[in-house]
């Protein structure tokens, strides 16, 4: 059963790891950070796997932010992400299972962040679970092919499936590169969960929002694990960040 639906969903979109719906109670890290109201099981009772699919972010285009064209990219992987779990959740309901495709950002705006920052949902402890990456300095997951450089979404199923299991190794080197290169020094170089000032991040978050070009994306882009590429030329990502809100 568990790969005649692997094979179905693979044929959707095979860039997914799955979970364990009982390992946010029995790992010890990650039951510590994510209270019992944002584990799987509180949002589907009948949860038996959660699928984390992933797409990754253009490196090129990253080389621009924060800047439109960024922005942009980041909108069409949400967009991306939240139809692929759309289909796959489509796809499990149709085979007899229980699915929640859940939205890939809990946010409401800024002002929901600056209230209260964390999701109802984290993806990122969901790829964890499923082996797919660790924490890096930076506060996010990193994957071994892409860096921080990937977007996430979950799916929330009854289905059993063939859950991976956290990486031993940390993937980050601890190279600092991200915390020097934080225009907010909203990075302290602690390791995650301690290292982020989250006031910090979304005091910059807002700024870049009045002008139009979230989100910031400068400690994902210096990250040296994963893929790399050659650059776009300075000129054209001056001339790229010309373009912003202007009221
Ligand atoms: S997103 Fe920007 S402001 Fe926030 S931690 Fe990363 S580099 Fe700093
Ligand atoms: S830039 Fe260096 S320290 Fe920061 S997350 Fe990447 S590997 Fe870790």
């Amino acid at each position: 059963m568990d790969e005649g639906i692997r094979e179905k969903i693979s044929e959707i979109w095979p860039y997914f790891t799955v979970a364990d719906a009982t390992a946010w109670d029995t790992d010890p890290f990650v039951s510590s950070l994510i209270p019992s109201s944002q584990r799987p099981k509180s949002i589907l009772p009948s949860a038996k796997s959660v699928i984390v699919v992933r797409t990754p972010v253009s490196p090129t285009i990253l080389h621009t932010a924060p800047s439109i064209f960024y922005k942009e990219h980041y909108k069409t992987l949400n967009i991306q992400l939240d139809l692929i779990a759309q289909q796959i959740a489509t796809l499990l309901d149709a085979e007899g299972f229980d699915a929640v495709p859940v939205a890939r950002d809990g946010y409401q705006g800024i002002r929901g962040l600056k209230e209260d920052s964390s999701s109802f949902f984290s993806h990122r402890h969901a790829a964890y679970l499923s082996g797919l990456g660790t924490f890096g300095l930076n506060n996010t997951l990193l994957t071994k092919t892409h860096g921080p450089r990937v977007r996430l979404t979950s799916i929330i199923t009854s289905a059993e499936l063939k859950p991976g299991t956290p990486l031993k190794e940390d993937i980050c080197i601890k190279c600092g590169k991200c915390v020097s290169s934080c225009p907010a020094n909203a990075l302290n170089g602690d390791m995650y969960p301690g290292g982020l000032d989250k006031m910090s991040c979304v005091g910059r978050t807002e700024k870049l929002a009045e002008r139009g070009i979230t989100p910031c994306g400068i400690c994902i882009a210096v990250c040296p694990i994963g893929k790399r590429v050659i650059p776009p030329s300075e000129e054209f990502v001056k001339s790229v960040q010309k373009y912003e809100l202007r009221n």
